[in-house]
């Protein structure tokens, strides 16, 4: 039986209103200081370092920077985008990880609330844990893709140190998922685990991961015949195969179609905007886009909105 919050209040249960905003507080401020150590790693990564020594430094004048120097966001303001010392500027890409992964965390943590009564009522039932589980998998989700998206736009460059565990990662939830909705629902009965792990390996692995990664080695084969230059790194096909292990084929494919439709609106703005200072005009229309960053954001909304784009998409086509 399902308790709602309101049930609760009337038992006395105040404490349950608090749930709510708490762990949406919690979920932004801990992704606020996780977007801080991402960020570390996305310049230290492509530069060949180790992320844990030496300590967090100014990249252009080499000073450890004080605590208060390390506030995500906070920091940044504070300092108006000036390192104190040397007066190097910090990119605004700092706060724009910290911000954005802040963000995403509250609203996944918002959205699992609102998916489940019993979550946000503090009632730890299988479907406020599975909810939970499933809300705390995307935060992760989230992680991988904005890093891959900031590491993807500065070097152009997605490491395998972050797609392969993210292909092996949402593959592994994805069947142990399957697995334990299927136990719950039919109990240890062999041969149905047996059925439903199978699908959710076929599902999610062979449709999921292997088709789309497939097809964009075929349109990165084809592409290079036809210009005869590399025009998709085989870093983006492996980050194809990680978004469709962790949101199915169905995702994968709308978070393709995003990254072609931001690739097509900024080639065009590069071609009808002249070059910026110091930059010539053939070097700025053919500069090489960072495929990998656009996939990502697909990835993103596709993550978070796609069960409702693809629902609204299947309206207006009159498939459903
Ligand atoms: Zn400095």
């Amino acid at each position: 039986m399902k308790i709602g919050r309101r049930d609760l209040a009337k038992k006395g249960y105040t404490f349950s209103a608090m749930i709510l905003p708490l762990g949406i507080l919690f979920a932004g401020l801990f992704g606020l200081a996780l977007g801080s150590f991402l960020n570390v790693c996305a310049s230290r990564w492509p530069e060949d370092e180790k992320v844990t020594t030496p300590r967090s430094h100014c990249r252009s004048c080499g000073r450890t920077l004080s605590w208060w120097e390390n506030l995500p966001v906070l920091s940044w303001l504070l300092l108006s985008g000036k390192c104190r010392t040397c007066k190097a500027p910090i990119g605004w890409r700092y706060p724009a990880v910290e911000l954005s992964i802040g963000v995403l965390w509250a609203y996944c943590a918002w959205q699992a609330f609102s998916a489940s009564p019993d979550l946000s009522a503090g009632v730890f039932s299988y479907e406020a844990c599975m909810t939970l589980a499933t809300a705390i998998a995307k935060m992760l989700f989230m992680c991988l893709l904005v890093t891959l998206a900031v590491i993807d736009a500065e070097n152009l460059w997605l490491p395998d140190r972050l797609t392969f565990p993210g292909i092996f990662l949402g593959f592994a939830l994805a069947v142990t998922r399957a697995s334990l909705t299927t136990f719950m629902l039919y109990g240890g009965n062999h041969h149905v685990l047996k059925h439903i792990v199978g699908i959710t390996i076929i599902q999610f692995w062979f449709f999921g991961a292997v088709l789309p990664a497939g097809g964009l080695l075929i349109i990165r084969w084809l592409f290079e015949m036809i210009r005869g230059q590399e025009g998709l790194g085989l870093g983006d096909v492996k980050l194809m195969a990680m978004l469709g292990g962790w949101i199915g084929i169905k995702g994968g494919i709308l978070s393709f179609v995003i990254a072609l439709g931001i690739g097509v609106l900024i080639s065009i703005r590069l071609y009808f905007v002249p070059p910026p200072r110091g930059k010539k005009t053939e070097e700025w229309s053919v500069m090489k886009l960072p495929f990998g960053t656009f996939l990502c954001a697909g990835g993103i909304i596709a993550g978070l909105w796609g069960d409702k784009i693809l629902g609204l998409y299947a309206q207006l086509s009159g498939t459903q």
